[in-house]
């Protein structure tokens, strides 16, 4: 386990890792430890992000075409605390399939001259360096999303929430919000589009995303969220992505004291519900500040302001559920029961902010030491 040394490891290849190891190799050699090469066109999903994580992504030279971006969407049609649905006016997003926007990113990766890649899951911590398998680094951000590989533990709910997406080849006309979400007993289901896609997401517990997707769309309309699906073809006959976990989740703090350790970002800190669906937002934000972590305080004021913002998440969560149709129900009983116990302290904004290429607290904001 010699290897060559770096400056920083990265651990992950989504998003968050990519991203970080772009950022960091502006100024730095890096070595990304990916647990395997993106491959093939397994379709999963259509993610939403506000068109500012676009415009950060074009920073990184990315054209918004590769990722199959055509337009932005600035409208929501919601039946979440009504049956009927409403429609909403939000700032612009743009639809981003995946795996596009991590194989448009590992292209970037995997042809850059500072980024070494490396593929393993190995990591460990030694002699104030980690180490793997041909790496070792006095740095290390983990970025490995659900897995949080160097998390002590990670919390969430004793029965998590799972999501299904079935998806189609679609033409849509382009005059429609692009975008839907319906309430259910168990959970609730989306509808996103994208240039040449549309996708059908259930996300709960039990009936919530249980069963053949004719089921669950005969489920679907039966609890009045049929309008999501009406003008499209049959559910039935839709093609079925990766199911995946989907409650918020995070990862405690290490209870390391001696010995360098490492920062967490993107869903390996803390993976939020997609019902906020600002997860690739956050990832791509907190890989930003892995160059600028360089001290101890600088990773305590980090973890600080993550804290807030689980905290800020936990919070929004809680709202959102109780304004939910069917939060009398015992499956939206249950989150909501996971999501108060840890939503104890009043949220603020984060005070820790990154300002040219430091962490700073913000002035008048006070962060434990
Ligand atoms: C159903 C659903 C819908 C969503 N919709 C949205 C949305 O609309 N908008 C949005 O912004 N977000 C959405 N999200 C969330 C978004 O997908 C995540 O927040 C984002 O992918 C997080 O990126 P990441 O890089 O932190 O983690 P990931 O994308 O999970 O990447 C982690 C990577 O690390 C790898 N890995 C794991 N263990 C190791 C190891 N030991 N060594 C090396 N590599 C390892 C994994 O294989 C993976 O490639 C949604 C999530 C779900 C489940």
């Amino acid at each position: 386990m010699r290897g060559r040394s770096f400056d920083l490891a990265v651990l992950g290849g989504g998003p968050a890792g990519m991203m970080a190891a772009l950022c960091a190799a502006r100024d730095s050699d890096v070595a990304l430890v990916v647990d395997r090469i993106p491959q093939g066109d397994e379709f999963r999903r259509i993610d939403t992000v506000p068109a500012r994580v676009l415009a950060l992504l074009v920073d990184f030279g990315v054209d918004p075409r590769e990722l199959g971006v055509d337009r932005l969407y600035e409208e929501r049609l919601v039946a979440w605390s009504t049956a009927t649905p409403q429609l909403f006016h939000l700032s612009p997003a743009a639809h981003l399939e995946r795996p596009l926007l991590d194989r448009v990113l590992f292209s970037r990766v995997s042809c850059h001259p500072r980024i070494a890649l490396f593929v393993s899951r190995a990591w460990a911590r030694d002699d104030g360096m980690f180490w793997g398998d041909g790496w070792r680094a006095r740095r290390l951000a983990d970025a490995t999303g659900r897995a949080a590989a160097t998390a002590d533990s990670v919390v969430r709910a004793e029965r998590p929430w799972a999501a299904r997406t079935l998806w189609q080849t679609y033409d849509p006309d382009g005059r429609g919000p692009g975008f839907g979400i319906a309430a259910l007993p168990d959970g609730y289901a989306y509808r996103v589009e994208a240039r040449r896609r549309v996708v059908v997401g259930f996300v709960g517990r039990g009936h919530g995303v249980e069963g053949t997707p004719a089921e669950l769309a005969w489920r679907l309309r039966a609890s009045g969220g049929g309008w999501l699906i009406a003008d499209l073809p049959p559910v039935a006959t839709f093609d079925e992505g990766r199911a995946s976990t989907a409650s918020v989740q995070w990862a405690t703090p290490s209870m390391l004291n001696d010995g360098p350790r490492a920062v967490r970002i993107g869903d390996a800190a803390l993976a939020r519900d997609p019902m906020s669906a600002q997860g690739i937002g956050i990832a791509c934000s907190e890989a930003l500040f892995v160059s600028a972590i360089a001290r101890a305080a600088d990773l305590a004021m980090f973890e600080a302001r993550q804290t807030e913002q689980r905290h800020v998440h936990l919070k929004a969560l809680e709202a959102m559920i109780a304004g939910c149709l069917f939060s009398n129900e015992p499956t939206w009983r249950d989150y909501a029961a996971f999501v108060a116990a840890h939503a104890q302290g009043a949220p603020s904004d984060p005070p820790v902010a990154l300002r040219d290429g430091k962490v700073v607290r913000l002035p008048g904001s006070h962060v434990a030491p």
